[in-house]
């Protein structure tokens, strides 16, 4: 039976491309953005998670500190919880937790829980086939996501070719850093292509992002020649990619391609993944900056707008 790795199915998209939409999120991906929104769609494995404003606190609960087998887990110090009363939650160490879901299964308030499930393509079509009256009435379809959803090849392809027959509109949201074989594989399912160009500074995007960019642009290219439908995403990033210099490396890269674009959508940065990468369970610092002002995304949308691409700030 054909599974993917899934760590969530979300309804009534209005953000995945056109109409109302279906997005299914496959799990893991090959790069490491900073700003990542979905870090728990970065790690290929099934992984613990935590959500703080569902934990009791180990004085109320404290049933995961008996069930893990690892000794992975032990008392947080004193903190507050939302209302400002008293509370300790559970630390876990990465280092000694192998992610067996022991203490997941022990807690009755959901607040730690498995991100991840192998579910198998018939199951998550039937899922989408609930939605299809909406899509019809919507234009809209489903969008396979991630992660880099094309990591996941056969799953990705095999869904893709499912909602075809039965008549829905696909959209595939990648990083583009995947082999051209596998995008030409899902090329004649793929109505729109939701494709990411984070950085045209090749030794930049390797140095931030953690691998290069030519391997990207050269599939971004191959995609247009061949026909594709593209809705270009940059995530605009304070210090990053924002500069006026470098909306001149899109406008270049992107002007030769503009028949094959739907349009551009410019993402500004926003603090939404600070309030995930809690739930990993992670230590590490993360990347905080200031959301670019309204000015400046206007501002490089008009530069877009002077190469001859329709853009939108998103
Ligand atoms: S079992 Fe769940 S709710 Fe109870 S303390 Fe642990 S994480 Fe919090
Ligand atoms: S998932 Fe990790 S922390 Fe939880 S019981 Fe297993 S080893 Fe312990």
């Amino acid at each position: 039976m054909l599974t993917g790795k899934l760590y969530d199915i979300q309804g009534f998209s209005v953000q995945d491309g056109p109409g109302i939409r279906t997005t299914v999120f496959l799990k893991g991906c090959p790069l490491r953005c900073p700003w990542c929104h979905s870090p728990e769609s970065q790690a290929f494995p099934t992984e613990l998670n935590w959500m703080r404003v569902r934990c009791l606190g180990l004085d109320a609960c404290g049933a995961c500190l008996t069930a893990c087998p690892k000794g992975a887990i032990s008392a947080g110090e004193e903190t507050t919880d939302a209302a400002g009363a008293p509370i300790r939650y559970p630390d876990v160490d990465k280092r000694l937790c192998d992610d067996c879901g022991a203490c997941a299964a022990a807690c009755r308030a959901a607040a730690l829980y498995m991100c991840g499930t192998d579910t198998p393509v018939d199951e998550v079509m039937r899922r989408l086939k609930r939605d299809q009256p909406f899509f019809e009435e919507s234009g809209g379809g489903v969008t396979v996501s991630g992660g880099e959803c094309l990591c996941q090849p056969a799953f990705t392809l095999e869904l893709l070719k499912q909602c075809k027959a039965a008549g829905v509109h696909t959209a595939v949201d990648t990083t583009g850093y995947v082999k051209w074989e596998i995008l030409e594989q899902v090329l004649p399912y793929t109505d729109l292509f939701l494709y990411d160009l984070k950085c045209m500074d090749s030794a930049l995007h390797e140095q931030v992002i953690g691998v290069p960019n030519e391997l990207i642009l050269e599939n971004c290219q191959k995609l247009a020649a061949r026909g594709a439908r593209l809705q270009i995403r940059i995530p605009t990033i304070p210090l990053f990619n924002d500069s006026k210099a470098h909306f001149d490396r899109y406008g270049a890269f992107l002007r030769p391609l503009k028949d094959a674009i739907e349009v551009v959508q410019l993402l500004p940065y926003h603090k939404l993944g600070i309030s995930k990468h809690e739930r990993l369970l992670k230590k590490e610092k993360i990347f905080v900056a200031e959301p670019p002002s309204d000015a400046l995304m206007e501002e490089r949308a008009g530069q877009l707008r002077a190469y001859g691409l329709p853009v939108q700030i998103h």
